[in-house]
C-alpha cells in the first residue's frame, strides 16, 4: 500500500493527547469513514465483519485503531479509560513499563506508532492494552474489556498470518483465541456473580460495527469453548461443555423476549448448541461401548 492511500485512509487529531503514565505527547490515529473505505463483507460466526478491499485503498482493517497506545512507554487503552486513570492503577502500570516493552519485543522487535498503523501496529495495541486492564479495578470492567481485546487480536494475529504465512502469526492467534475463551467465560462469571459488571460498556461488539451487547457476550463464551476449549480431558471437556451449553440456553431463556433479539445471533447460537450437543451425545456413546 503506498503512502498515498494510507494517508487518506486515516488521520490523526490535532490535538495531541498526554500520556498519564509517562507524559510523552502523541496524536492519535482514527479511520476515516465514507466515500467506499469501508465496503460491508460477510459476518463470521464470531461476530466479525470482513471487509471486501476496494480498489482506491485496497485492504481496510478498521480494528487497528480503537486502541490508544503511547508511542513512548507502550501504555495502552480505549479512549474511555486512557486519561481517566488512578493513582494506584497508574503506579502499577508505570512500575510494568519495561516488562510490557520487552514482551512486545519478542513478537514485533519494530513498531511505529507514531506513523499509520499496520496490521502489525494494530495487533500489537490488543495485546498491550491486555497486559494493561490488568491493573484496572473491578467498576471499569477490565475482564470483558480483555476479552474482547484478545478476539480482536485473535483475528488480527490471522489476518497477519495471511499476509505473512511463514512468520508464526497463525500460533499467536491460537493463543489469543485461547485467551479470549479464558476472559470471556470469566467475565461472564464475574458478571453473574456481581464481582464485575460490564453494564457502564457503551459497546460490547465484539467488533465495531454492531454492539451483541450482553448475549453477544454469553454466545462468544459457549463458541470459544466449543472451539478453543482444553479437549485432552474427555470428562472435564463435557463438563465445560455441558457449561456452555447452560450460558447458552439463557440467551433464549425468557421466551418471548428473544423476539427483539438479532435473528443472526440466535441462528448462530442455535448452531453451536446444536453442535455441542452432538460432541456430548457422541461421546457418550464411545464412553458406554
Ligand atoms: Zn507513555
Amino acid at each position: 500500500m503506498s503512502d498515498v492511500e494510507t494517508s487518506s485512509l486515516s488521520f490523526f487529531s490535532k490535538k495531541p493527547t498526554a500520556c498519564p503514565i509517562c507524559e510523552a505527547n502523541f496524536y492519535k490515529e482514527d479511520l476515516r469513514t465514507g466515500r467506499g473505505r469501508l465496503i460491508a463483507g460477510d459476518l463470521t460466526e464470531e461476530l466479525r465483519r470482513l471487509y471486501e478491499p476496494s480498489k482506491k485503498y485496497g485492504a481496510v482493517y478498521p480494528l487497528i485503531y480503537p486502541v490508544m497506545v503511547c508511542p513512548k512507554c507502550y501504555y495502552a487503552a480505549y479512549p474511555m479509560d486512557f486519561s481517566e486513570i488512578q493513582e494506584p492503577t497508574k503506579n502499577k502500570i508505570e512500575e510494568d513499563t519495561d516488562r510490557r516493552i520487552s514482551s512486545i519485543q519478542l513478537i514485533f522487535p519494530e513498531l511505529e506508532f507514531e506513523q499509520h498503523r499496520t496490521l502489525k501496529e494494530g495487533a500489537a495495541s490488543y495485546f498491550l492494552a491486555i497486559m494493561c486492564y490488568d491493573f484496572f479495578p473491578p467498576e471499569k470492567s477490565p475482564t470483558i474489556k480483555r476479552a474482547i481485546s484478545a478476539l480482536r487480536g485473535a483475528w488480527l494475529f490471522n489476518d497477519l498470518d495471511q499476509n505473512f504465512p511463514l512468520e508464526n502469526y497463525d500460533y499467536l492467534s491460537k493463543l489469543f483465541y485461547r485467551k479470549a475463551r479464558f476472559f470471556y467465560i470469566l467475565s461472564v462469571e464475574y458478571e453473574q456473580s456481581g464481582k464485575e459488571g460490564m453494564a457502564s460498556i457503551p459497546n460490547l461488539g465484539p467488533d465495531l460495527d454492531k454492539n451483541y451487547g450482553y448475549d453477544g457476550v454469553l454466545y462468544l463464551s459457549a463458541y470459544l469453548e466449543y472451539k478453543y476449549g482444553p479437549r485432552k480431558d474427555t470428562e472435564m471437556r463435557k463438563t465445560y461443555l455441558n457449561n456452555a451449553k447452560r450460558t447458552l440456553s439463557r440467551i433464549f431463556g425468557m421466551g418471548k423476549a428473544s423476539k427483539n433479539k438479532p435473528s443472526i445471533l440466535l441462528d448462530l447460537a442455535r448452531d453451536v448448541r446444536t453442535k455441542i450437543t452432538e460432541e456430548i451425545e457422541e461421546e457418550g456413546e464411545n464412553g458406554s461401548t
